[in-house]
């Protein structure tokens, strides 16, 4: 796809802008596309754009909301394939979880929004108080590659319910989708100016973002470390900075579940999106005697899974995202080895038959202490730690022995004890016994340095809202 307009004030407009960054396809790494990177200016265009149509947006009534909410879903189911070819090609995904989980991350969080609406609390009323839930105004929303439409769906979504007016820049790796949005959204009854898109690199584009005057809030959802500079650069003007940043969730597996069955789910959970999730279950945790034998079976589930060219339809694992990703996955394997973790399968190279793309060997390491490289930093790959405890306190401990706090498992049979152990961990979010989080929109969102933001349903709508109290 070639980008070279960007969505401002109700219409798409030529950047000022002239930079063309190439849009590269991981499994052949071949060139399929560019996109303009913005200039200073037309983040200023976007940002004013944003706040001259805030009293406008800001006074639409809850059915003028959920109006727009509708129509966008009905305009993306109609665009259902072309997100998921889009994705696909800029990312890797394979077509069927491209077509399932990627389009369908994004749709949720429109179905989802519109099913909470209604019961969000926007005035409550105490004795002599009156407290307005008011929009915070401009929001300046920076997303990641790994999941395009979600991360995206997700803020906007919120943002539309709340009332107020956003300026969004996709990864500039992954533009297509936001392109393929803005196309949609241009159909719908939204005011002009309340949804601005602009694309670019981070350190330019973004960075005039998270530092612009006139935006009051910037939420932001990738890498840690882009995070830290984002706080940074908007600390200024007080922006409220939301942050949904990586993880290195544990996944605990207590001594009286069904091994196999077990250890095959969170392989899966740990290895969809190629392992490029910050949520996904990277360190499992087990008791010291079953190590052996939830290695098999690691190895296994490992060998189970397919990979290959995207488009093809049995597919389960694609390439890395891009060359840069691709290498530091490629590195960490190797520190892994170096520092003595047990390589169970994979490795570092490219798999056999595949020579061309950033194909990585989906890879278990056994007997890893929680201190190694590869149990401490995110490696966003198909790469998954086995690592032993010898009690439950114990595997609690290393679970918490982390920088980061996004996102756990508990695999057990006794779902009591299993919300005991809940309690004590520092996550945002607990999966217990199960793979999807389900219908209800849970809020997302980290511990530590994984976040400081709730994202979906009621707690994201509560996000892009002040609190204001009036007293009679
Ligand atoms: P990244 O931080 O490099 O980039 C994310 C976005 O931020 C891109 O749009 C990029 O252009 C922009 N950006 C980069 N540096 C910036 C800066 N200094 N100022 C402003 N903007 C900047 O992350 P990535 O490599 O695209 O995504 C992977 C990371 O995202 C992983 O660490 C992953 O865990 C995290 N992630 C977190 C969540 C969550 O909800 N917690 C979800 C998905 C991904």
């Amino acid at each position: 796809m070639e980008i070279n307009k960007f969505y401002i004030d109700g219409k798409f407009v030529d950047p000022d802008g002239s930079e063309k960054i190439d849009i590269v396809n991981p499994a052949t790494e071949e060139v399929v596309g560019y996109v303009i990177s913005g200039s200073n200016k037309d983040v200023d265009f976007a940002v004013e754009a944003a706040n001259k149509a805030f009293p406008e947006v800001m006074a639409l009534t809850l059915d003028q909301r959920k109006k727009i909410l509708e129509e966008i879903l009905e305009g993306m189911e109609e665009r259902r394939e072309d997100f998921a070819q889009i994705i696909s090609e800029e990312m890797g995904s394979p077509i069927t979880m491209a077509r399932r989980a990627q389009y369908g991350s994004g749709t949720i969080h429109f179905k989802n929004t519109l099913s909470i609406i209604d019961r969000f609390d926007f005035q409550e009323v105490h004795g002599n108080i009156t407290i307005n839930k008011l929009p915070i105004g401009p929001v300046g929303m920076i997303t990641p590659w790994n999941w395009p439409l979600n991360q995206m769906c997700t803020k906007v979504a919120s943002a539309i319910a709340a009332g107020t007016t956003f300026v969004i820049k996709p990864s500039e790796i992954t533009p297509g989708a936001a392109h393929i949005l803005a196309e949609v959204i241009d159909k719908t009854s939204m005011p002009k100016g309340m949804f601005n898109l602009v694309h670019g690199h981070g350190i330019t584009v973004g960075k005039a973002m998270s530092s612009h005057p006139d935006l009051e809030m910037i939420s932001f959802t990738g890498s840690t470390r882009a995070g830290i500079d984002i706080q940074k650069n908007a600390a200024d003007n007080i922006k409220r900075v939301s942050l949904e940043l990586g993880g290195k969730s544990p996944n605990i597996l207590l001594e009286d579940v069904d091994l196999e069955n077990a250890v095959t789910m969170g392989m899966k959970q740990c290895f969809l999106n190629t392992g490029q999730s910050c949520s996904s279950p990277t360190r499992m945790l087990l008791p010291e005697h079953m190590l052996d034998e939830a290695s098999k079976y690691a190895v296994a589930a490992a060998s189970d899974m397919s990979m290959g060219n995207p488009l093809d339809e049995d597919i389960y694992l694609g390439p890395i995202s891009n060359r840069t990703q691709y290498e530091k996955v490629q590195d960490l394997i190797q520190k892994g080895i170096d520092e003595g973790a047990t390589l169970a399968c994979g490795g570092t190279g490219r798999p056999d038959g595949l020579e061309k793309g950033f194909f990585v060997k989906p890879t278990v390491f056994t007997n890893v202490d929680n201190k190694m490289t590869i149990a401490r930093e995110e490696i966003f790959g198909p790469v998954i730690c086995l690592i032993p405890y010898s009690n439950i306190d114990q595997a609690i401990k290393i679970a918490n022995d982390s920088a980061y706090g996004l996102s756990s498992m508990i695999s057990c049979s006794d779902e009591v004890k299993g919300q005991e152990i809940a309690k004590k961990i520092r996550t945002g979010q607990v999966i217990l016994n199960r793979i999807s989080r389900g219908d209800y929109p849970a809020p997302f969102g980290g511990f530590k340095m994984s976040g400081n933001g709730r994202e979906h349903g009621l707690f994201g709508i509560d996000e892009y809202l002040e609190v204001q109290a009036v007293i009679t």
